[in-house]
């Protein structure tokens, strides 16, 4: 499946989306490609851009909350770590993604 014309789509769209939320695509571009390659696979399975670093559970009031980008609905967590669980997006201010721990919520006193 050739995954560049919708990987494209999907650039602008989530630009669009995580620009005004504070965040931004990860530096690190291959990761960034990688991510978006199983993004638009999954989306040709489900229809669905989930979430390719969650597990879908078919629950579907749950698995809403992995679609790509989910920011809104785990913002006070990324915020908290300053990225995304995939690392697809990263604050703004974040040059170098590898600094940034991978923490849960508890962690940083969020549940
Ligand atoms: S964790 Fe990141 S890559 Fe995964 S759905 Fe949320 S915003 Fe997208």
């Amino acid at each position: 499946m050739n995954t560049e014309p919708r990987k494209k789509a999907l650039r602008y769209f989530f630009e669009k989306v995580v620009e005004p939320l504070g965040f931004k695509f990860t530096p690190d571009a291959e990761l960034k490609e990688f991510l978006l390659d199983q993004e638009v696979t999954l989306e040709a399975k489900h229809g669905i851009p989930f979430c390719p670093c969650q597990p879908l559970r078919h629950d579907r009031a749950r698995d809403m909350r992995m679609v790509c980008p989910c920011i809104p609905f785990h913002r006070a967590h990324f915020d908290a770590i300053k990225r995304c669980w995939c690392g697809l997006f990263v604050h703004k201010d974040v040059l170098d993604p590898n600094t940034l721990p991978q923490l849960e919520p508890k962690d940083v006193g969020l549940e």
